[in-house]
């Protein structure tokens, strides 16, 4: 398969996308970033890479983080982490509240805020130096060292979301939450912060990809069911109320940021990471969504 020719024709026929969407401003760090950049990086399970447009500038990967959560979470919890929060789709917008009054605190899912705020409440529980340690498994699943926090960006999130502190509320006054709410949603802003290109991205979502190799990195380790049951959730959940979409144009799994990256996996063969700042209403990446939509058509290639 010419990975590279595919890319660069999909990346073209993209671009009569080009302009619409608009980047996320309700993080006000984020309104600063040029919204007309793309970049695509595709990594193979041979390591090959192929990458075209803007794809080693590092942008904010938001909700992408919430797969690097839920590893380090699953590898806690086990299946005591379904106590604290379920594994269906949600069909609502990913900072959602109603669902969660309804459901009495349980958030549907690990990818939508509710469920990465509960994440990060275990991670707080669990590890002396969270910010440090989520930091380094995501730099050895990437394999580099230079991967950082945007505390600008976490900083400006935890100034003004509002949102997420009534959620982490919710989820306390349900007795989800058992650390401080404060140091709780900061550990969540800081998560999302991280930087990384496509290229980053792309390897850091191999061991998803390959799930028969043993997932051990910087002590998280997972079975390879757990890993596959990981990449179940992203196919239900990954892009909140556009989940289904996704699957019906895309067939991989996938999750996606409101920074406009997606960072998806075809299993034992590649990951792919795309990345583009302008979002639909659903706050998932317009060029991203079409993208990746042509390049399993192009290939005939998806889970489906
Ligand atoms: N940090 C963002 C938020 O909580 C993540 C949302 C996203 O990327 N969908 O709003």
């Amino acid at each position: 398969m010419n990975y590279q020719q595919i890319l660069s024709d999909i990346l073209r026929q993209a671009e009569s996308l080009a302009g619409e969407g608009r980047q996320a401003d309700y993080i006000p760090a984020l309104a600063e970033v040029n919204p007309d950049q793309r970049g695509i990086c595709l990594h193979t399970l041979e390591g090959e890479q192929f990458a075209v447009g803007d794809a080693d500038v590092r942008f904010s990967i938001q909700s992408i983080a919430k797969v690097f959560a839920l590893a380090m979470s699953l590898s806690f919890e086990g299946d005591d982490l379904w106590r604290r929060m379920g594994k269906e789709p949600s069909g609502t917008a990913f900072n959602s509240l109603f669902q969660l009054e309804i459901e009495h605190g349980i958030p549907r899912n690990p990818f939508i805020n509710a469920g990465a705020i509960v994440m990060a409440d275990i991670l707080v529980s669990h590890m002396l130096d969270p910010e440090h340690d989520f930091l380094t498994f995501v730099r050895r699943l990437a394999g580099n060292d230079t991967i950082n926090y945007n505390r600008t960006v976490a900083y400006s999130e935890r100034q003004t979301g509002y949102l997420n502190a009534a959620i982490a509320n919710l989820l306390k006054h349900h007795h989800n939450i058992n650390n401080d709410i404060e140091r709780v949603l900061q550990f969540y802003c800081l998560m999302c912060s991280i930087e990384m290109s496509c290229r980053q991205l792309a390897q850091a979502f191999i061991p998803f990809a390959d799930h028969q190799q043993p997932f051990r990195y910087a002590g998280v380790e997972l079975t390879a069911s757990q890993v596959k049951r990981m990449n179940a959730i992203m196919q239900t959940c990954g892009f909140y109320d556009e989940a289904g979409e996704f699957s019906y144009l895309v067939g991989l799994p996938g999750k996606s940021g409101v920074g406009g990256g997606i960072a998806a996996i075809y299993p034992q063969r590649y990951a792919v990471a795309v990345w583009s700042p302008r979002l639909n209403g659903k706050g998932n990446s317009v060029v991203g969504m079409r993208v990746l939509e042509l390049l399993t058509t192009e290939t005939k290639e998806s889970i489906f």
